[in-house]
């Protein structure tokens, strides 16, 4: 067995990457895959919805981009600052990954994501803001950038609940999202 992934480490790195985009004048939302058998960064990176003007690059997305082509990502570990949305946990089943371990869920608007990585087999952890330094930051951090850009959150997010399609939301309907 190879010896356990540090958490705290890797969400570190995270919010380094968050920190970057947050500097930039981006959303401060970063990402990093780790291999689990040797611990090595296999790709990191930042949401740059502002950088390069590209509304897909959130920090998953980022950190897919830069650990590039892969014969596959089942011995891996995602690390988000952030629980992902949609677009990103689709990507995160799509491609297999095992694990992720998120840094923020208090500044997501459900857990409905969390349900579907689980759902799918994905193990999901959670980091607590009281037991660790690195998700407390990333709280923070996101917390301020929502106060600060409430536009830019809401233009990262895609502009918010499209009104066309209420009734139909599965929170809405009370239809399970699995
Ligand atoms: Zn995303």
């Amino acid at each position: 067995m190879p010896p356990a992934l540090d958490h705290e480490k890797f969400m570190r790195l995270a919010y380094e990457q968050a920190l970057k985009g947050y500097n930039e004048g981006g959303c401060p939302i970063g990402g990093v895959i780790v291999d689990n058998a040797t611990g090595k960064v296999l790709g990191q990176g930042h949401n740059a919805l502002v950088q390069e003007g590209n509304p897909v690059i959130h920090g998953e997305m980022a950190a897919m981009r830069a650990a590039g082509r892969l014969k596959n990502r089942h011995d891996t570990t995602m690390y988000t600052t952030l629980q992902p949305c949609f677009m990103c946990t689709g990507t995160i089943v799509q491609f297999g990954f095992p694990r992720v371990v998120i840094g923020d869920v208090v500044n997501a608007s459900s857990d409905e994501t969390v349900r579907f990585m689980k759902a799918r087999g994905v193990e999901v952890i959670v980091l607590d803001p009281a037991s660790s330094p690195a998700a407390k930051d990333c709280i923070a951090l996101c917390a301020k950038f929502r106060r600060e850009k409430p536009e830019l959150w809401l233009e990262d997010w895609g502009g918010g609940p499209n009104p066309t399609l209420r009734g139909r939301h599965p929170r809405e309907s009370g239809d399970p999202i699995e």
